[in-house]
């Protein structure tokens, strides 16, 4: 652990995952500095770390669909402004419906991706059946498929925003705790931290699924509540599976690394909360291979590499939370990604970046601002196609 180098920065950023270090590197490009990222535990601990690396475009509501398009365009260019090798390919993105309200859903998603100019198609069975080899159809009724959507190496894109956002001045700090929030006239005017306080004129909160605990030490209560998520890697296999396929009946999302592993995971119940840990469970393994099988008898045989878990940031209506927090001048969200931080995040972080310097976003404020829950009512709008 070292200790932040100054008393006072411009700004402070707390999580050191995909969002926050993205939000650092869209801040430094625009001369805000001078900036500290903050991180309790280590590079790559939280949620950005653990995740399925899974980048799609095939959303409900059409700010999504836009967000996540101009993420593909960013991580296609990462290699180069980032020097990296994320290993980004672009098998596509198989859903399958197992009803006939599962394949209406799709195609309402379809006829939204493809009124952005996305090429999505919806598919017959058999037509699905070509596209992953070995794809079990008993129950299959049809698919949405869009071939842009991939996937990518987690790793190794929080590496490469890590060691460009520093090489552009901003300082990041391991092993420092957040604890809470400085005020100063009824505004930010830094954070309070394990290590002592430190001044700031801008907080933002990008806690991951820790955000909820870290906005309310602010004194700010938020809607938004962690959620474990179990995940494996097989052993390899021959390489035959191009997309990653996500079962919407079940929410079991497979796909193939190109070391021929197989990288997948399925929602089962826990308790919400941190509390319980990062540890995986004993009932995952049982009810994944059930699953798997299920869905491509071929992995009958195959082996567990490993299982691990992480942590969801959900909130109530599936969107994120990004823009500044009416109830505090200075504190700015970045939290509430769901299942799909590495996927938003290069975009959204961009916006986020815009609310910081008091810039104009185009995100509609009354669907992905934190006001859209602090008065009566319920929210403007959701986004409901969660799996994978
Ligand atoms: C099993 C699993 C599979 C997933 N699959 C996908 C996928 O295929 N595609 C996709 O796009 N997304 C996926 N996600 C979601 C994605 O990983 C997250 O949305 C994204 O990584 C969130 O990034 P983040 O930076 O907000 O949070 P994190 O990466 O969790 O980072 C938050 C950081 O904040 C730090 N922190 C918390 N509180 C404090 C504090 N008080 N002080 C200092 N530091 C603090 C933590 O240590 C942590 O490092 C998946 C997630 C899981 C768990």
């Amino acid at each position: 652990m070292t200790g932040p180098s100054r008393a006072h920065y411009r700004g402070v950023i707390v999580g050191a995952g995909i969002v926050g270090l993205f939000t650092s590197y869209h801040l430094a490009r625009a001369g805000a500095g001078p900036i500290l990222v903050l991180d309790r535990g280590f590079l790559s601990s939280g949620a950005s770390g653990r995740n399925g690396g899974g980048v799609r475009q095939q959303w409900e509501t059409r700010a999504t669909v836009r967000l996540a398009r101009e993420a593909i365009a960013e991580y296609r260019r990462f290699g180069r402004e980032f020097d990296y090798n994320i290993w980004f390919r672009q098998g596509g993105y198989l859903f399958l419906a197992e009803s006939p309200a599962e394949l209406e859903r799709l195609r309402r998603v379809h006829s939204v991706v493809a009124s952005e100019g996305l090429a999505s198609r919806l598919l017959a069975p058999e037509e699905a059946a070509r596209l992953a080899p070995g794809l079990s159809t008993s129950r299959l009724v049809g698919a949405s498929f869009l071939d842009s959507d991939g996937t990518l190496y987690p790793f190794p894109a929080v590496w490469g925003v890590y060691e460009r956002a520093r090489a552009l001045g901003v300082e990041v700090c391991f092993g420092v705790e957040a604890t809470g929030v400085r005020r100063d006239s009824g505004r930010v005017s830094g954070v309070s931290t394990s290590v002592g306080p430190i001044g700031a004129e801008w907080v933002v909160n990008a806690a991951g699924g820790w955000s909820a605990e870290f906005s309310e030490r602010c004194g700010l209560p938020s809607p938004n509540v962690a959620t474990r998520h179990e995940i494996l890697a097989t052993e390899p296999l021959k390489p035959f599976l191009d997309p990653m396929i996500i079962r919407l009946a079940d929410g079991l999302y497979v796909s193939q690394t190109m070391r021929g592993e197989l990288v997948g995971g399925l929602t089962i119940p826990h308790r919400p909360g941190t509390s319980g840990g990062m540890a995986s469970s004993v009932e995952f393994l049982p009810a994944m291979a059930r699953a798997l099988i299920d869905l491509l008898p071929r992995t009958s045989t195959l082996g567990v590499l490993r299982a691990w878990s992480g942590f969801y940031d959900d909130t109530p209506d599936g969107l994120p939370v990004i823009g500044p927090d009416p109830r505090l001048p200075g504190f700015v969200h970045a939290n509430g990604f769901g299942g799909h931080g590495f996927m938003l995040a290069p975009a959204s972080t961009r916006r986020v970046a815009q609310s910081v310097l008091g810039e104009r976003s185009d995100l509609d404020p009354a669907m992905f601002g934190p006001q859209r829950f602090l008065g009566p009512g319920s929210p403007r709008a959701s986004e409901r196609l969660q799996p994978g």
